[in-house]
């Protein structure tokens, strides 16, 4: 089934008790047993719920992967991967990570004896340099938050299996429309579903996709025991978000890719980083792994402090200056007091996260709205 199709059927049948199309929230925390043991598979649902189901069942269907569990976060599905990990253990990850994975990584796992060495992962081969006996996982995230870089997820993951190290990509930014990082030889592709696959700015919440048998049941170990799982209305909204999925990303991309252009030649902006220009350091590799540039561009606003930047961070009307991304409405964030305000100033800035950057998550209004409103809020 091609995307679209999968996008809208994946998981859902007919509900076999009334023929309802749409699957049923499922509201309910308990199932009926005939007798002791004998259920339809269903018995509590913290660990399984048909709305989540169908769910999880769409959402591997979208990255190509046998199994979907859903969190009731990004950060949960993160924690997940993590309490796969033992002390002593190493990961290798990126330096320009999204702000609560780093916050998770330093402040909660490495409390518990696990190594993390962020590294700059724009040169894949770095990757080598950091793996040792002890390496269970890579962590990459691509694009990255807030600078665009892009990441060759093939080639690391040719390094991961050469040493039999996991490799777990955070496809949050691309979503599953623009990229799958799976078919590009990743073991655990995670999603903060919040964003793009949610789309409508109105539920939080996380996915792991993989092929693996055995991992899935080790992680599933892991959801059903620790219990960071969605309920049923959650799951709902999330099913009906991701039928327009495909409609919703090819007008980011179109809307984006307009943005991009404009501020790139636009006197009161520095630097630009959106992975669609030619010049982006590596735009080969993000056009051979992505299907189009998305909708996340990254900005400077020329000779600025924290002063004139946040004077034009909250100067507009149609952009909301808001921590998020992926949903309908245009989001305009400053990472270094927002999203990224948990990194160390030094480690920041050295990921690019300068006081006069600022990031936009171009919805899918009107182009010549959010052109204007970008013209009016440059011009002071
Ligand atoms: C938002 C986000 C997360 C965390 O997801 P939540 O749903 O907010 O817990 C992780 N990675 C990236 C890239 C994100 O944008």
């Amino acid at each position: 089934m091609k995307f679209a199709t999968k996008a809208i059927h994946a998981g859902q049948e007919p509900d076999p008790s009334t023929g309802a199309v749409m699957t049923p929230i499922y509201q309910t925390s308990t199932y009926w047993q005939k007798s002791p043991g004998e259920h339809q598979g269903f018995e509590y649902s913290r660990g399984t719920n048909p709305t989540r189901r169908a769910l999880e069942s769409c959402l591997a269907a979208l990255e190509n992967t046998t199994y979907g569990l859903a969190f009731s976060s990004g950060m949960a599905a993160t924690d997940a991967v993590m309490k796969l990990l033992r002390a002593g253990d190493e990961v290798i990850t990126g330096n320009d990570l999204y702000g609560g994975s780093y916050r998770i990584f330093t402040k909660i796992f490495a409390q518990y004896g696990i190594k993390f060495h962020f590294v700059d992962l724009s040169d894949p081969h770095r990757v080598q340099d950091y793996i040792n006996d002890n390496t269970k996982l890579i962590w990459i995230e691509t694009p990255t938050n807030p600078t665009m870089q892009i990441i060759d997820i093939a080639a690391v993951a040719a390094i991961a299996k050469a040493n039999k190290v996991l490799l777990a990509v955070d496809n949050t930014f691309a979503s599953p429309y623009l990229q799958n990082p799976k078919d590009l030889g990743a073991d655990i592709v995670m999603h903060s579903v919040t964003k793009y696959l949610g789309g409508h700015s109105d539920v939080v919440m996380g996915a792991l996709m993989l092929d693996d048998e055995d991992l899935y049941k080790r992680l599933w170990f892991i959801y059903n025991s620790c219990g960071a799982t969605p309920g049923p209305m959650d799951s709902f909204l999330v099913l009906r978000g991701i039928k327009t999925l495909h409609l919703r990303m090819k007008a980011h991309c179109e809307n984006g890719r307009r943005i991009a252009q404009f501020l790139k030649t636009h006197p009161q902006v520095g630097k630009v980083y959106w992975p669609g220009f030619e010049d982006h350091p590596n735009h080969e590799v993000a056009k051979k792994q992505m299907r189009d540039f998305g909708g996340m561009i990254s900005f400077t606003v020329k000779d600025a402090g924290l002063e004139k930047t946040f004077k034009v961070a909250s100067s507009f009307k149609v952009f909301s200056l808001a921590e998020s991304l992926g949903g309908v409405e245009s989001l305009i964030n400053h990472p270094a007091t927002m999203t990224h305000a948990s990194i160390p100033k030094e480690t920041r800035e050295q990921a690019g996260v300068t006081d006069n950057l600022l990031r936009l998550s171009v919805g899918v209004e009107d182009i010549d709205d959010l052109l204007e409103d970008l013209e009016t809020a440059l011009k002071l």
